[in-house]
């Protein structure tokens, strides 16, 4: 009986199943279709805002708040360039006062960054634009879906079938919360770094500020790893790599400034 719900459950989500991911190309296999996933996110997005507001936490800094979404704006139009159907969703940046070192963006373009990284790493506007460029990069790049899936195995199979549908998603709010505290795959980074460079690259931020950031990042890291770096596995070849890809990007970037 046990086996039979397995299999069962598995047969569903063979369903929704493996499928090309149309930005990178790469197979990717997914519990959870892409309305799910953006409208479980679009209510964790809702709780996370809504929790940061009672306790005083959304950033009231105007300027700051101009800044990040001046940022975030530009990267948003080539994102649409990169994966069209992007182009609809509703993209939305909230600056969350707290001094974790994090960012992040969810399925549907729902993004925050806090103020703890922008003030303790100093980051300026192309710097900010790289991590929020990585940050889009998972979306648009389907790791999101990839993440909560590896939640809904985590979750032990539970209520596969009304997932697959579609129906329950109070029982993805927490899922889509879990998804942003997993790390991403190696592969996934990889992933994020390469096409995160491009995104902020065209909207017309430097290339070589994705390296700085990163040098700042592992330098953050001497106390005590940054909670960006538990979402966020960093290769000790990272830097290496996006030092390597600066050159190609270098084009884009001065055609676009
Ligand atoms: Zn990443």
């Amino acid at each position: 009986m046990k086996t039979r719900l397995v299999v069962t459950a598995l047969a569903a989500a063979a369903l929704v199943g493996c499928e090309a991911n149309p930005v990178s190309g790469r197979q990717q296999l997914v519990l959870v279709s892409e309305e799910t996933a953006q409208a479980s996110s679009a209510q964790a997005y809702a709780q996370t805002l809504d929790a940061a507001q009672k306790k005083g936490k959304l950033s009231t800094d105007a300027a700051l708040n101009a800044r990040v979404k001046r940022i975030t704006d530009r990267l948003i139009v080539q994102a649409g360039n990169m994966y069209g159907p992007s182009r609809s969703w509703k993209w939305s940046v909230a600056v969350i006062d707290e001094p974790t070192l994090n960012a992040w963006c969810m399925p549907g373009g729902k993004m925050a960054i806090y103020t703890g990284i922008v003030r303790k790493l100093a980051l300026s506007d192309d710097e900010i634009a790289q991590i929020m460029g990585h940050e889009i990069a998972h979306a648009l790049l389907g790791h999101g879906r990839e993440r909560m899936s590896r939640a809904i195995a985590m979750q032990g199979g539970m209520a596969l079938g009304s997932i697959v549908a579609g129906r329950d998603l109070s029982i993805l709010a927490p899922v889509a919360d879990i998804a942003i505290t997993l790390p991403n795959s190696r592969e996934g980074e990889s992933e994020a770094d390469r096409y995160g460079l491009e995104l902020a690259a065209r909207s017309g931020f430097d290339p070589r500020a994705a390296v700085r950031l990163w040098e700042k990042m592992s330098a953050a890291s001497g106390n005590g790893p940054p909670q960006f770096l538990s979402t966020h596995p960093s290769p000790v070849d990272r830097i290496q790599k996006l030092n390597g890809l600066v050159p190609q990007m270098m084009p884009l970037y001065e055609k676009a400034r």
